[in-house]
């Protein structure tokens, strides 16, 4: 099966699309004023699904540049990671398990950790393609943070994500182009997308 490696520019722009959603994310945790230090919580540990093969692939040019003990050590507890959540799925619970590249409360893959990852925390706002406005409260901490210093949720600073997920999913149908609607479609938490190996173009086998 053929590895579907990002071109370098779709690498280099997917890490400004990365960068600015970190500057947007700054900049509203900075007026609320959120931080992530003393929180007694992880959210590591929670159960997150992603949906682009652009990810996919880039998260392995992080895992590329890995040695081959940490790797080792990171696929070990991926594998853990998936035999666990599907026995407490298979339970009916949704798992809450701390992400594979996760290293003592750190994340262990800064520069290539996913949109969720640098987008989750301060109150988000997104305007569906219908015109439908939705808006996310943000993490525990930072509704502590609304409820105690603003009159109403909707006074609070928000980070507003349209642009960025928009980016994000014309830089991923430009990565599949034609393969697009030839791939099955995704829902992989990160343990998944390491013990699987980089994204493959399945359909490749099929012509
Ligand atoms: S995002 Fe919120 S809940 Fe999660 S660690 Fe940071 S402050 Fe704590
Ligand atoms: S990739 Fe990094 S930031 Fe994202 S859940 Fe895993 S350890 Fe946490």
């Amino acid at each position: 099966m053929k590895e579907l490696f990002l071109p370098p520019e779709l690498s280099c722009e997917i890490g400004e699309i990365y960068g600015s959603m970190v500057t947007v994310y700054d900049e509203v945790a900075r007026e609320l004023p959120l931080t992530c230090a003393g929180c007694p919580d992880n959210c590591c540990d929670s159960y997150f699904l992603h949906h682009t093969y652009s990810e996919w692939a880039y998260l392995w040019e992080g895992i590329r540049a890995l040695d081959d003990d940490r790797l080792d050590r990171i696929m070990q507890r991926a594998r853990d990671y998936v035999a666990r959540s599907r026995e407490l799925i298979a339970r009916g619970e949704r798992p809450q398990l701390m992400c594979p590249l996760n290293d003592s409360g750190l994340c262990g893959l800064y520069s290539h950790r996913l949109m969720i990852c640098r987008t989750h925390g301060v109150p988000a706002t997104l305007t569906r393609p219908d015109g439908q406005l939705l808006r996310f409260p943000g993490c525990f901490r930072c509704q502590e943070i609304v409820a105690d210093s603003y009159p109403a949720e909707a006074d609070a600073p928000a980070m507003d994500r349209t642009v960025l997920y928009q980016r994000l999913a014309q830089l991923e149908t430009r990565f599949l182009a034609d393969r697009r609607g030839r791939l099955p479609k995704i829902k992989l938490t990160i343990a998944e997308m390491i013990v699987h190996g980089p994204p493959k173009d399945i359909s490749a086998n099929r012509k």
